[in-house]
């Protein structure tokens, strides 16, 4: 019988509302839900055809165990699989301690997911060893969010969008990111042509087709871009000194430091005129409202904190936050990358907006978990972390949920890592990825459809997340697979002990996790499965006694820092970690297509979705092509100091000469044997640890075939 569950879309961070059609046995159709406040009933090209990714060849039926490095895995059963897991970890944790071990998690969990795994990791195992993917994504945000305004919180909602006077793009191809919202952003454009929309971006993407003003900055320039822009607000008087005097700190010195960041300087370090950042400064400076969104091309960068942190100086110079239409709002990648950040899903956080490194919130976490004490020693974030397990440090690694043999940069070493490791659990809905290559232990999970739980969006709205089918094989919920684990774990590690997994559903795990968050700044505690149901999506903070969500933050100017005001960083541009030179003269960057999503586990199995681009194509300036002899469509070798890829050039002038690109979702199963990342370097920002994974020297030379 067919039948409608309402459950949300599986990919991006707009968190769209979908209705998913099925016979309790396979997704049927997929369509928007009209109710959800995130998307109103619109679905984006990969959300529309969510139904058409449910190809069964691409996916982990069953556990498999390989008893030995170079033999071929077995299928074995649940029991046998979790015992043989707990024994490994148990074995090395005795014989090499607590943070021999590490778990790397992902954004695509679900926020229960998340929960467990950190209670399992700093509860039950004693490390910090547990980071995510959101860690390539979403870090430096993060950062910027807690060091300007005292927590890692948007300030906005989806609305502000539509009601801002000027909006503000960084590093963001909204059009194909979070393609809904952007549709939302060129509705508001249409219906009130007065808008400003300034594109950010070194390249022409499909969103700067949008803007008023597409500013070309030369990579990785942002902050140098963002202090000339407060320069010029200083100079014209289009700052708001009577926000500045109740609500910040430190501006006197951020002031002293843009002086030196003159018109004339800025212009020449970001490849723009003069007159182009005057431009934009009066634009964003005679706005009545002023709100700035970015994504990756701001935060993967070795600059990334200090990029979001300039950028939040404008908001706090200006007055711009805390009302409609204006603020500044990071675009989250993944579906719960918040989820994560709120559950101390990154090695330095704890659940409820809380500190690793802070030994007051240890002890009340240890407290609320009835354990003695939580780890104190600094756990590993994404990079560190594959360091970690190439110099063998760490001797087992569980992988949930996400691929970084295709993800990480620098490829090659984490697969070198991986290859070494003594033991490693891989748990995946898709038997496909490049990283199950390397598991000593498949568990398969459960996927989009087949779970329960709940997402976080980007505007902090938290949607129930509803099962409609049985997951296929053996597959089982990430939460549940992480529980009967630890379960295991602890009768070896902690025998005699009441358990601290004895949860029998995601529910039960949300109802602990959200007082966990009372009277926090993010504090959920009002929200259950069942109020989700009754109210729909809500946004947070949603306290106890809440009747509903909180669409805005500071709208009172008081900011979540110990005296309550925001602060102004004052922090010196500094160029990218890989200068351009004589061998490797081009900037590769790397991002998304319109139609896939990440490594391509789930969109590749949708031949649909290969109708916007069919393979990975190498975009370069038809000038730079020219200089190099080279012709559109020819296969060509790209090179950086740490790999190389054979694949065919596409002539692409949205990109000026000195820069090429290359879409960040083929991985070794599609390129001869090598991936994307391959040319990636491991580099990272010093404080959020995000890597830079948008900016690589590389050459090009073409191919001779015999
Ligand atoms: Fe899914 Fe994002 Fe597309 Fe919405 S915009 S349908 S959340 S991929």
């Amino acid at each position: 019988m067919r039948q409608t569950t309402a459950s949300t879309c599986c990919y991006c961070g707009v968190g769209c509302g979908v209705l998913i059609e099925h016979d309790g046995e396979r997704v049927l159709d997929v369509t928007g839900d009209p109710s959800h406040p995130a998307n109103h009933g619109k679905l984006c090209s990969k959300g529309s055809t969510l139904h058409l990714t449910g190809d069964l060849d691409a996916r982990a039926l069953y556990p498999e165990l390989r008893l030995g490095k170079g033999l071929a895995r077995a299928r074995t059963s649940w029991d046998s699989a979790l015992d043989h897991a707990a024994n490994m970890f148990a074995k090395t944790i005795a014989e090499y301690g607590p943070d021999s071990v590490a778990f790397y998690i992902s954004g695509q969990l679900l926020t229960e997911d998340y929960y467990a795994f950190n209670k399992l990791a700093r509860a039950l195992v004693g490390t910090n060893n547990i980071d995510s993917n959101s860690r390539l994504c979403m870090s430096s945000a993060v950062v910027g969010y807690k060091r300007s305004l005292g927590a890692d919180a948007p300030p906005c909602s989806y609305e502000d969008i539509e009601q801002s006077d000027c909006v503000l793009i960084v590093g963001s191809n909204m059009a194909y990111a979070h393609p809904v919202l952007y549709r939302r952003l060129e509705e508001a454009k249409a219906k009130r042509p007065e808008m400003r929309i300034i594109v950010v971006d070194p390249r022409r993407t499909d969103t700067a087709e949008l803007a008023d003003q597409h500013l070309a900055i030369l990579p990785g320039t942002d902050v140098a871009l963002f202090h000339g822009i407060l320069h010029l607000l200083l100079r014209e008087g289009w700052i708001d000194r009577d926000f500045i005097e109740a609500h910040t700190d430190g501006f006197e010195d951020l002031k002293r430091l843009v002086r030196d960041y003159s018109p004339a300087l800025v212009a020449d370090l970001c490849g723009i005129s003069v007159a182009e950042l005057q431009d934009c400064a009066r634009t964003i400076g005679s706005a009545p409202s002023f709100l700035s969104l970015w994504c990756m091309g701001v935060n993967q960068s070795t600059a990334g904190s200090a990029k979001n942190s300039a950028l939040i100086n404008l908001h706090l110079a200006t007055g711009q936050i805390g009302k409609p239409g204006a603020g500044p709002f990071s675009l989250t990648g993944q579906p719960n990358a918040m989820g994560g950040r709120e559950t101390g899903s990154l090695s330095n956080l704890l659940p409820g907006h809380r500190e690793a490194g802070n030994a007051e919130h240890r002890a009340e976490v240890a407290d609320y978990w009835g354990v003695p004490a939580l780890p104190d020693t600094a756990g590993l974030s994404a990079i560190e972390l594959f360091e970690a397990v190439r110099s063998c440090k760490i001797k087992a690694l569980w992988i949930a949920c996400t691929n970084p043999a295709q993800s990480m940069p620098d490829q090659e070493r984490v697969h070198e890592a991986l290859a070494g490791c003594p033991f490693v659990v891989v748990q995946e809905a898709f038997s496909t990825t490049e990283t199950c290559h390397y598991a000593d232990l498949l568990l398969p999970a459960a996927s989009w459809g087949e779970k329960e739980g709940t997402v976080t969006n980007s505007e902090r709205r938290v949607s129930h997340v509803r099962p409609a089918i049985a997951a296929p094989g053996e597959a089982r919920p990430d939460w549940s697979i992480t529980c009967d684990f630890a379960r295991r774990l602890e009768k070896l590690i902690r025998p005699g002990e009441p358990s601290l997994f004895d949860f029998t559903n995601p529910a039960a795990l949300f109802e602990e996790y959200k007082l966990l968050t009372q009277g926090r700044d993010l504090d959920l505690s009002g929200l259950s499965h069942v109020v989700l149901d009754r109210l729909g999506p809500q946004q947070w903070p949603f306290p106890a006694a809440a009747r509903q969500g909180t669409p805005r933050l500071y709208e009172d100017g008081v900011f979540p820092t110990d005296n309550g005001r925001a602060r102004f960083l004052a922090e010196q541009y500094q160029a990218p970690q890989e200068k351009r030179e004589a061998r490797f003269p081009l900037t590769l960057n790397t991002g998304r297509l319109r139609d896939h999503w990440h490594g391509m586990s789930r969109t590749g199995t949708a031949a649909r979705l290969f109708g916007h681009v069919e393979e990975a194509l190498l975009s370069m300036n038809g000038d730079d092509m020219r200089r190099r002899r080279l012709i559109d469509g020819q296969l060509v070798k790209v090179r950086s100091r740490r790999g190389e890829l054979l694949l065919p050039v596409h002539k692409d002038d949205s990109l000026r000469p000195g820069q090429a690109f290359l879409p960040m979702h083929w991985g070794d199963r599609f390129l001869n044997g090598l991936g994307v990342n391959s040319l990636t370097l491991p580099a990272f920002d010093p404080i959020s640890k995000q890597p830079e994974l948008k900016h690589a020297g590389v050459e090009v030379e073409k191919v001779e075939l015999p």
